[in-house]
């Protein structure tokens, strides 16, 4: 089966990143589209280039895809509904550039291990904050084959040219071999060079779509009113998938307006688990008014398309450390009886049985369980 792009403007994005891979980069493309999906520039890293363009960084490290391509759509951007559109999660340098040039949507094909979560960090500034753009990536399902290219391409120009024992090469060999792998056969092979990107494809598709993209661990991030419409899709997402885990409904928290969700985030402290800026997990942590020093975790859940990549134990990490850090000596939660799962994680967090339980309304027995701090 070909690898197919999904449409012609994420066509040129690779035509860009492969360029870049040909001519000595790191094999990164962009572009910069407007609202209405125009294309205003396009851009690739040109770190290795030897030749001065109007209006790009060339032959500098610092001369990445996202920056020419924003430098090349000119001066004066659209003012709402830029996006760009790139074969990497930005770094750090990009992530800030596009901030700063007011993109409202970054879409990029391949997760950057190396950078994932940034989108994390960058909210605890009040302006970044405000200018962050909204992040969708990495590609999935028919797209999956899109950000293995992706993740291959820097890697290999990484491997052609520093060779293996490199941060980067290192957490892949850990947790992506075999995009690891798949990287050194290209990088090995002197003959892709001369390849254009339709006969790229065809050499190497089959042994593309036979490569898994990295999977990605989740960060986590303190959601407050002002996210109360993220706050409210993950707290009815949870309840139309976990009904028994918790003691309301979704026909009760779709009653809530938007002040409703506003003064939740007054009384208690909620974090998101997030993979991109998708929520997939959430916590809350509420001070028990009546026991000092004694705080309780409610509304814990992870999507489950994210379990398995340890978000469970990082958002109850997150809310025991908060709590510690407010000089509490007690966390307390409630988990049903017979949830080994939910019981499992908890006691892999520390947590123990009080002995204490509670008959729900429903038939319910809910467990006591508590970490001392
Ligand atoms: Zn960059």
């Amino acid at each position: 089966m070909a690898i197919e792009f999904p449409d012609p403007l994420w066509r040129k994005v690779f035509e860009q990143a492969w360029e870049s891979y040909t001519t000595g980069g790191w094999g990164v493309g962009a572009v910069v589209l407007d609202a209405e999906g125009r294309l205003l520039g396009e851009g690739r890293n040109r770190s290795a280039d030897t030749e001065a363009a109007l209006r790009q960084l060339t032959g500098t490290p610092l001369a990445h895809a996202e920056l020419n391509a924003l430098a090349a759509a000119g001066d004066d951007l659209p003012t709402a509904g830029t996006v760009v559109r790139t074969t990497l999660e930005p770094c750090a340098l990009c992530a800030s550039a596009i901030a700063l040039r007011r993109v409202a949507r970054v879409e990029f094909a391949g997760a950057d291990p190396l950078w994932h979560g940034l989108y994390a960090t960058h909210r605890t500034h009040p302006l970044l904050a405000q200018r962050w753009p909204a992040q969708v990536g990495p590609l999935t399902d028919d797209g999956a084959p899109l950000a293995v290219l992706a993740e291959a391409l820097p890697l290999s120009a990484y491997l052609r040219t520093r060779g293996r024992g490199a941060a980067s090469t290192q957490a892949y060999a850990t947790h992506s071999p075999a995009l690891l792998g798949l990287a050194q056969a290209i990088a090995d092979d002197d003959a892709v060079l001369d390849l254009d990107l339709d006969a790229l494809l065809a050499a190497w598709g089959d042994r593309i779509e036979e490569t898994q993209p990295t999977r990605l661990r989740p960060s986590v991030i303190q959601v407050g009113a002002d996210d109360w419409e993220r706050v409210r899709d993950v707290r009815i997402a949870s309840l139309a998938e976990s009904p028994q885990a918790f003691g309301s409904t979704v026909a009760q928290a779709l009653t809530f307006d938007e002040q409703r969700w506003r003064d939740r985030a007054e009384t208690a402290t909620t974090w998101h688990a997030v993979l991109g800026d998708r929520s997939v997990g959430s916590i809350t942590l509420r001070a028990d008014p009546d026991a000092a020093g004694t705080a309780e975790i409610t509304g814990m859940w992870v999507d489950p398309q994210a379990r398995g990549r340890g978000a469970g134990a990082l958002l109850v990490d997150t809310a025991v450390a908060a709590w510690r850090r407010l000089a509490g000596r007690r966390v307390v939660l409630w988990v049903v009886q017979g949830n080994e799962a939910a019981t499992g994680l908890y006691e892999r967090c520390g947590f123990r049985a009080t002995g204490r339980t509670e008959l729900e309304d429903d038939g319910r027995v809910e467990l006591e369980l508590e970490r001392l701090l």
